[in-house]
Parts: C-alpha cells; structure tokens; sequence
C-alpha cells in the first residue's frame, strides 16, 4: 500500500558533524518502509555555530524531532525548554522531541537502549545481584553507570585509562561509584557478577581489550558497547569461558525505538532480522550471538 500523498509527511532526522558514519538513518528508514509510515529521516551536517537556528527552522519546517549525535550531544541541551532528568544528570542529549506548542524536549535514551538490550536477552538479569564493574569513563559509561544504578546496583566499580575521568563521573552519580585504578583491573573483576566494556577497546581498528574473566562470578554476564565486529574478542572468550554475553548492536536498536516511536506514532519491532540487516547481510556471526 502507498502512503496517501495528500497527507503531509512525518519529518525526522539526525543532526552532527560529521554525520556520514551515523547508522541512524539505515536503521530509520528500514523502519519507515517496513511500517509503511508517511515520513522521512534525514541525516544533516550542522556546524555548532549554527545548531540552534538549525533546530528553529526545522520546527519551523514541522519536524516532529532529532537524534543529535558528535559533538552536539551536550551543547543541545541549551536550546531545550525541557530536558528529562536522565538527559540532565548524563549532561548530554540524543534525541530532541518537538512538542506542538513548538516546545523543546531534550532526551537521553542510550541508557534505555542499554538496559532494554540486556532484559532482552536476559529478563532476569538484575544489577542488584553482585558487584558491577564497568571499563571506561566516556559519554557512553555515564549513560550506562547511572541506569546501572537506577535498577537498583548498590556498587558500581568504575575503571578508566584516565583516572580523572572516572572521578569526575563518579562525583556526578553520587557515592555507589567506586574509582578503582586502571593497574587493577584484575582485582576489581574479582567476584564481578556483571562486567561492562564502554570503551572502544576492540572495535575494529582499535586494540584489543584483554580481560582476565577467570575470577568474575560463574556465570556473569559480560556486556560490550562495542558492535564492530559484533562479537568481539572479550566477548569471545567470556563465552568460551561459560559466561552470559551482551554485544553492542542491540543497544543502538533499542535506544532509536523511543525516538521512532514518538515521531511516527509507531512502535518498531527489534529482532534478529533488523540486527541482520544493521550489520550487514554478510556478517554471519549475527545469528549465533542475538
Ligand atoms: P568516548 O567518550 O570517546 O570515550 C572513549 C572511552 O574509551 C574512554 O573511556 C577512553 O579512555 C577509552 N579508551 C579509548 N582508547 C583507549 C585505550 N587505548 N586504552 C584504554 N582506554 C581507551 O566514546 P563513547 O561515546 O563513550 O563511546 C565508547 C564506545 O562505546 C565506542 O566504541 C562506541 O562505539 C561505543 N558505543 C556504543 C553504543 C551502542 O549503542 N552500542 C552507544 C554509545 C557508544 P580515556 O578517557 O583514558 O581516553
């Protein structure tokens, strides 16, 4: 069926610089076909010069919101009129509702896309259940640290190559953030019932990131950001050695469905198909970790 062409068209987008690596409008647009909804989502390079009267003319041209990716995740924030309180205590923002009145809304939805990944693999996952160990101190783990305490971990055990990170982070999301010095990273995996890589250690390109998973709990589960290559090293060998397994694909897919659906009035399904799909149809190691 065709959309009726008479009825105007849903109007989303994502806004960066540079925006040509951004996976969004893959993902959107497969959603826009296969629903079959009257609507668009554009990709558009913006200088951050010009981010707030970019976002005037796009309200003025009746979109309906944004993703807002490098580097206008934080400064976003300042054109907002309402910003959710996860947005405000990460600091950053990656998807924009625009209300009808012409109202900003800014929101964060990697933490959502983060916990929803994880429930739905694994429904009885909880944080609460041992110690938390996440590797990492950029935009990512701030997204991740504060939704691991928002279901309630009671530590979270927070490592970064640079330790002043990893201090800034924890003096925002209060005193269950314990900083553990990079040099430890063995000890601070020991007894570690869920073990979080935010960095981009072993992404392609990137080094690999060698943990010691002997002494974590047996089974924990073992989460990577990472989603090139979709099952990374770490991740490979947490499997071999009988642990749970969490890849990064999932958590790009359920972070867009807040957006998606609010912009579109329709709620997308995420399957193994889609993560297919995202990755390309090539990468055959899809299916044995989704
Ligand atoms: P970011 O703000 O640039 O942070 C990068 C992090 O990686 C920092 O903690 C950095 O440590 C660490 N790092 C980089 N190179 C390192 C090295 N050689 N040795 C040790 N640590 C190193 O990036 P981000 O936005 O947080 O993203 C981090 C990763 O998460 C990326 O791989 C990204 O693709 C992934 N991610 C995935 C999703 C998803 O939906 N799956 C969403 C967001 C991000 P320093 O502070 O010491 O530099």
């Amino acid at each position: 069926m065709k959309p009726n062409p008479s009825i105007k068209p849903m109007l989303a987008g994502v806004i960066g610089n540079p925006i040509l690596h951004s996976k969004s409008p893959k993902l959107h647009n497969f959603w826009l076909q296969k629903y079959n909804v009257n609507g668009y989502y554009i990709p558009m390079q913006v200088e951050p010069k010009n981010l707030s009267k970019t976002v005037d003319s796009l309200i003025l041209l009746g979109f309906r919101g944004i993703n807002v990716t490098i580097p206008h995740k934080t400064a976003i924030l300042s054109v907002a009129h309402t910003i959710t309180d996860r947005a405000s205590i990460i600091g950053a923002a990656n998807t924009l509702y625009f209300n009808s009145d012409g109202k900003i809304t800014a929101d964060n939805t990697d933490g959502y896309g983060f916990k929803q990944n994880i429930y739905s693999k694994f429904p009885s996952w909880n944080p609460k259940n041992g110690p938390v160990v996440v590797i990492g101190a950029g935009g990512a783990a701030k997204a991740v640290v504060h939704t691991l305490l928002s279901e309630g971990a009671s530590k979270v055990k927070l490592l970064n190559r640079t330790k002043s990170k990893a201090i800034a982070l924890a003096e925002t999301l209060g005193n269950k953030v314990e900083v553990i010095d990079w040099y430890a990273i063995e000890d601070a995996l020991r007894g570690a019932h869920t073990v979080v890589n935010t960095t981009c250690l072993g992404m392609v390109g990137q080094p690999k990131l060698n943990l010691n998973l002997q002494n974590v709990v047996a089974p924990a589960l073992i989460i990577d950001l990472v989603y090139n290559p979709l099952e990374t090293d770490m991740l490979k060998k947490a499997k071999e050695l009988g642990h749970n397994t969490v890849d990064g694909i999932g958590m790009l897919l359920y972070q867009a469905e807040l957006g998606f659906t609010n912009w579109f009035n329709c709620k997308p399904e995420i399957d193994v198909d889609l993560k297919k799909f995202m990755m390309g149809s090539d990468n055959s190691s899809v299916q044995k970790t989704n």
